[in-house]
Formats: C-alpha cells, structure tokens, sequence
C-alpha cells in the first residue's frame, strides 16, 4: 500500500493546493493531507480545525484522500503514518530553494522518505494562499483561486460582508 502525505499550511486551501490533491490522488493509494500546525507560528487566519474541516470539505469527492493535522516534525509523522513519500507542489518562481532544502532535511531526518514535486498548474503559478489572503483583504475577486465549497466562508472570515462586496 503506497502512502504519500501532502503537507501544508492551507490557509486557507487554494485551487492550487486543489490541483495537487487531484493529481497526487492517482499517484498512490492513499494521500493523507495534513495541515500542519506550527505552534510558534501564531498568525494564522484560520484556526487548524477550519483548515482542516475546509480540506475535508473540498476533497469529498476523492476517495482514498484523507485529511489530518499535525503539530509534530512532518518526517516522524511519515514514520507514524507508514508513508514513503511527501508530495510537494512547485511553482516557477517561488517555491524551489526552500523545498529542496526540505527535501534533503526530511530524507536526513527520515532516510526512508522521498519527496516528490508535481509542478504547479500553469494557471496557479502565482497563486498562494497569502496572496488570497491579501486580496481578500481589500475585497478584491478571490472567486477563482478559492474551491467554491469553501468560497463563502472564506470570504466571511475575510470581512467581505461588512464592506458589502
Ligand atoms: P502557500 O505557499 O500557498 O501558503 P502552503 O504552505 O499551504 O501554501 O503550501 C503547501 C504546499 O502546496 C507546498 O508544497 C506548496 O508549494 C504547494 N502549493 C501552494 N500553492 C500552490 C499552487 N498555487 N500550485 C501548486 N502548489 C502549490
């Protein structure tokens, strides 16, 4: 049975981070995507148990995803999950030096674990969750970069209804 975990901070899920579940589902046969929770980190929008209920919410409809959180290193939580690989997202412009570090931190922590990158879809290269953020914020249009079943919370924690946007 091959396992492969999907790290990340999902806040909030993004149609990028959609587009990966979606793909890395066919690579194994089972994904578990996990939110991971980093308590020094206390500026997060959503609280861990929305992220995680938003991630259930959007991947209904792919059976053999599952959805967890875990404030442990991600390299002892594969362990704990029996996973042998970390599924990763890489776009263009942003994200390379950092998950090779990642990478190569991970395999020295866990020496049976191997990360995989699926490159990012043309479409989302530019996409994250801190630019939804940031968009939402001055009430700009987040329609497409937010899966739709999560569309109207999301915009609800972003103050959307208070300036009648
Ligand atoms: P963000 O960088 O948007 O805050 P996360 O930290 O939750 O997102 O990222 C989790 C994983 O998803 C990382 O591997 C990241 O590279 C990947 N990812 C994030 N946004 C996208 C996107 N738009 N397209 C593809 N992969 C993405």
């Amino acid at each position: 049975m091959r396992i492969a975990v999907y790290p990340g901070s999902f806040d909030p899920p993004t149609v990028g981070h959609l587009d990966i579940i979606q793909r890395a589902a066919k690579l194994c046969d089972t994904l578990i995507v996990v939110c991971m929770v980093n308590p020094r980190k206390k500026s997060s929008l959503f609280p861990p148990g929305e992220r995680v209920e938003m991630l259930r919410l959007i991947t209904a409809g792919i059976p053999n995803v599952e959805v967890d959180s875990a404030d442990i290193l991600l390299a002892d939580y594969a362990k704990l999950k029996g996973a042998a690989v970390v599924v990763k997202g890489l776009r263009a412009m942003s994200d390379f030096e950092m998950e090779f570090q990642m990478a190569l931190l991970n395999r020295k922590l866990n020496a049976e674990l191997d990360t995989v990158f699926l490159t990012a879809a043309e479409n989302c290269q530019y996409l994250s969750s801190g630019a939804v953020k940031e968009i939402g914020a001055l009430g700009g249009n987040i329609s497409e970069f937010v899966p739709g079943e999560i569309l109207e919370r999301v915009k609800g924690v972003l103050g959307y209804g208070q300036r009648g946007c």
